[in-house]
């Protein structure tokens, strides 16, 4: 106690709180989604290339390295899963210790699993660790050791670590050097003719000349009829908002987040992406009528643009 005054008395209650987790379960009486099945054996056995005569046939087994993939909750999430264990995680956060990454497994085989075993698992909090100082950031890593049975039998073990930890700090991001340019459409000769349009402020549509369907974006052939033959209308310029997003995040240099990319429904009936403009992000709306414009973001690059806000340009 003598080392442990005052204020620093508070890590060493921490510790307490974590090593109290050790032995408490983080699932109970867990059920497998699927009984093992060949069709899981074959997806898993394509995906790691693995030949093994072992996993093919009526007497096929399951590879033992699949032990995890039987216990495995999906979208929908575990049975069995106890508050313990996200108690625990809970805690950390609290310390600050935020960030999460897999650190290894390790696993036992005690009998092999054949298509049809029903899998069963318990769950227990195996360890947790004392403060660490990784290249990642300082914090605990937190085991868990899980049972897989088959009815009354242990088929296997599986033993997995976790670093939660409190990312290191990281140097200030340095500024983009300079303004980045739009990227650049890319154009081909299926869709060249569309953006010679829009160089001359013109939005083309494809017109099949078989069976009169309209096409966007560009394509060599008609979807409706299979005719390579076309030409194209001109779009009058008037349509509504269908559908948009509001891009946040990734931030791409040449943007400004946060921006609305709508799906422009365009008069004549075909849809395009674009940029909304003339209102703020938030206030586009699906049905928001929009009047096409051609923006010319630097030198050599004209975009076409929909322009939210009443009056007609
Ligand atoms: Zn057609």
């Amino acid at each position: 106690m003598s080392d442990m005054s005052g204020a620093s008395g508070a890590p060493k209650s921490l510790e307490q709180r974590l090593k109290a987790f050790e032995g408490r379960s983080a699932a109970v009486a867990g059920v497998g989604k699927d009984p093992v099945n060949r069709p899981m054996i074959r997806h898993w056995c394509e995906a790691m290339g693995d030949t093994n005569p072992a996993y093919l046939g009526p007497d096929a087994i399951a590879p033992p390295t699949m032990l995890q993939a039987w216990t495995m909750g999906g979208l929908s999430g575990h049975t069995g899963r106890t508050e313990a264990y996200d108690e625990l995680l809970a805690l950390l956060d609290e310390q600050g210790c935020t960030a999460v990454v897999a650190t290894d497994c390790e696993q036992e085989y005690f009998r092999p699993l054949r298509p049809g075993d029903e899998i069963t698992f318990d769950s227990v909090i195996e360890s947790v660790s004392d403060r660490k100082t990784t290249k990642l950031g300082t914090g605990y890593f937190v085991t868990t050791r899980m049972e897989v049975r088959v009815g009354e039998h242990l088929a296997g073990t599986h033993r997995f670590r976790i670093l939660k930890y409190a990312p290191a700090h990281r140097p200030e991001r340095k500024p983009p050097p300079r303004p980045v340019t739009r990227p650049r459409p890319v154009v081909n000769r299926d869709n060249a003719g569309f953006w010679d349009g829009v160089r001359q402020h013109r939005l083309l549509i494809q017109r099949c000349t078989a069976c009169a369907s309209l096409r966007f974006p560009w394509l060599p052939g008609c979807n409706a009829c299979g005719c390579p033959e076309w030409d194209t209308i001109e779009a009058s310029g008037e349509g509504t908002v269908f559908s948009y997003v509001v891009l946040h995040h990734p931030p791409f240099p040449a943007f400004a987040p946060p921006y609305a990319v709508a799906l422009i429904e365009l008069a004549e009936g075909v849809r395009m992406i674009s940029n909304v403009v003339g209102v703020p992000y938030d206030k586009v709306r699906i049905g928001q009528p929009v009047r096409l414009e051609f923006q010319q973001h630097d030198e050599e690059l004209v975009l076409p643009a929909f322009r939210a806000g009443g009056e007609a340009a």
